[in-house]
């Protein structure tokens, strides 16, 4: 059963964005660049760093320009921001950035709750992103979020996911990410979508982005190893929460991941006790006590 998991596996950190944006907390931004150049040491080799969505929108990353500029960028590690527009896109690229993501949603109720727009007028403008990227040889990645369930529509088809997913990849993005927004996705609703994503785009192009909020995040990454996937999307310490449900674990931690990998002899680069390490960096900033179950695991150890 285990003998289809691929041989290596790249982990997409995001907690210093999708975490740090979901964080009620204003954390400094030399604490942000501390907590990059952790990870940058932990050997992830993707790590999105901020966000250059308007300052007002998302004051917690209002500083992205002075964040890219404090961190030490390693040799072989990216560093992609979100960018919401045109004008979000050229702020990047001003600061020197080379990878962008952009995003959108598998459900018409979530997308114009969460940025006022339609599927449609959404990748009309991803499309005019991704114009500027590809004159300017910037690489995409483009989050769907929803994909396995919608905090307003409930269930969702994976065939009208998909289709948002195939409109992207023919816009021009270079790599997909699949979002379970609410972490409802178990073996068996992961399985319909992962097998026709596989089917129709290969396991090359597709990140996955679980979220642990009932804690499903790792049977729903192992299911998807054992399919091919290769790309999965994790913060550190589970890092922002779930918006939808407050208090509830968000994104899955990049500490259950890399120790699921290493148990299966799957390689990342990433080094577990130096994840732990930037985890532990950021609670102190965040205020709060962190949700990875391994981090937890860590810390009763070493307080024993
Ligand atoms: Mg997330």
């Amino acid at each position: 059963m285990l003998e289809s998991v691929p041989r290596r596996v790249r982990i997409v950190e995001v907690g210093p964005r999708d975490g740090l944006q979901n964080e009620g907390r204003a954390i400094g931004t030399a604490d942000k660049v501390r907590f990059v150049d952790l990870l940058s040491a932990a050997g992830l080799e993707m790590i999105e760093a901020t966000s250059f969505v308007h300052p007002r929108a998302v004051p917690q990353l209002a500083d992205a320009a002075d964040l890219l500029a404090g961190i030490d960028k390693l040799p072989g590690i990216r560093y992609p921001v979100l960018v919401p527009n045109v004008r979000g896109m050229e702020r990047a690229l001003q600061a020197g950035v080379r990878d962008v993501a952009v995003f959108t949603a598998a459900t018409e109720t979530f997308n114009r709750r969460n940025i006022n727009a339609t599927i449609d007028e959404s990748l009309l403008n991803i499309g005019e992103v991704v114009r500027l990227a590809r004159a300017e040889g910037v690489w995409v990645r483009g989050y769907i979020s929803t994909v396995f369930g919608c905090p307003y529509e409930g269930a969702v088809d994976p065939a009208a996911a998909l289709g948002v997913a195939e409109r992207l990849l023919e816009i021009g993005v270079d790599e997909l990410s699949l979002g379970d927004t609410i972490g409802v996705a178990t073996p068996r609703t992961a399985e319909a979508v992962l097998s026709r994503a596989a089917e129709r785009f290969g396991v090359d192009r597709v990140g996955l982005h679980f979220h642990d909020t009932r804690g499903t995040a790792l049977a729903n990454t192992l299911l998807a190893m054992q399919m091919g996937f290769h790309i999965f999307d994790s913060s550190a310490g589970g890092l922002g929460g779930c918006p939808f449900a407050p208090g509830a674990a968000g994104n899955l931690a990049t500490e259950d991941l890399v120790y699921l990998l290493d148990g299966l002899g799957i390689e990342s680069g990433v080094n577990l006790d130096a994840v732990v390490t930037a985890s532990r960096f950021i609670a102190d900033k965040v205020g709060h006590p962190l949700t990875s179950k391994v981090y937890q695991a860590f810390q009763a150890t070493r307080a024993a």
